[in-house]
């Protein structure tokens, strides 16, 4: 995508959650819409920084990165941190070599439709049954998993293991 093409999204009210990002224009399968900006950080740092919404854990602008740093979208985050989660979304995301992450069209989008990836939300430590439904996904669609945590592997990192201090702040990974 040339730098100087026209945004085809925009950023307005959505029905899934607050903000959400939206295509004006179509979008070809494959294309690469927009990057995930904001600051890099590591995630001993942002566990430190406030929740983006104290009351709504789900509601982060964190973004694992391969190196286990993580993008704080809080901070010089552009468009890219509206963008909902939906367990059958039309976008998804890659990180580049250089620890870049993009949002990239999974199927033709047509304008109109929201733009929509799977958050894959991480946590550390384990949750409790109140703690686990405070990350209950509406995204409506028929193949909702009812969650935005992703599907818990059997084994988690070590370093992410020791750190269960705080609440559970939670990080999104694309794929
Ligand atoms: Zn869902």
């Amino acid at each position: 995508m040339p730098a100087a093409a026209r945004k085809p999204y925009v950023v307005r009210r959505s029905a899934i959650h607050g903000r959400g990002v939206f295509a004006v224009a179509p979008i070809a399968r494959g294309e690469t819409i927009i990057e995930y900006k904001g600051e890099r950080t590591t995630w001993d740092e942002a566990m430190e920084r406030p929740d983006s919404d104290p009351d709504d854990p789900s509601h982060t602008f964190l973004f694992e990165l391969d190196d286990g740093r993580v993008i704080d979208a809080r901070v010089k985050g552009n468009a890219a941190r509206w963008i909902n989660h939906s367990c059958a979304p039309n976008c998804e995301t890659y990180e580049d070599e250089n620890g870049r992450v993009f949002i990239q069209a999974r199927k033709r989008i047509e304008p109109g439709s929201e733009l929509s990836y799977d958050y894959r939300l991480s946590v550390d430590g384990k949750l409790t049954k109140e703690e686990r439904a405070r990350f209950a996904c509406c995204c409506g669609s028929p193949k909702c998993r009812g969650s935005l945590l992703a599907k818990t592997k059997k084994k988690k990192k070590k370093k992410d293991r020791k750190k269960s201090k705080k609440d559970h702040k939670a990080k999104r990974k694309g794929k």
